[in-house]
């Protein structure tokens, strides 16, 4: 008997962006998360699968333990992003 697991297409959340074309399907992100946010996927190099965007805690942990740069990163929403004013220009950024 086959089983599969997709990921969540109705929910709005996308806790982390996982960019294919960087990734090189260690799994660290999977192993560290300590909610098992992700899964992995069978195909050797594959970028992991995320399951429950859901239940992401935004502790970086999965950000900081991958070994390559760029291959995934937060995304966390707009209200928990730092908005910084430069006081000489008034210029806003957020990070
Ligand atoms: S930020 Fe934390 S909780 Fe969210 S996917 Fe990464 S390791 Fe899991
Ligand atoms: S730790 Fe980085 S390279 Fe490894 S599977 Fe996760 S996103 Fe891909």
């Amino acid at each position: 008997m086959k089983s599969f697991a997709l990921p969540n297409n109705t929910s709005p959340a996308s806790p982390v962006i996982i960019d294919a074309d960087i990734c090189n399907g260690c799994n660290k992100c999977v192993n560290i998360c300590q909610v098992d946010l992700m899964i992995p996927v069978r195909k050797k190099g594959a970028a992991p699968i995320i399951l429950y965007p859901e239940e992401c805690w935004y502790c970086g942990c999965c950000v900081e333990i991958c070994p390559e740069t760029g291959a995934i990163k937060l995304n966390p929403p707009l209200i928990q992003r730092v908005r910084w004013k430069r006081k000489k220009t008034g210029e806003h950024f957020r990070v």
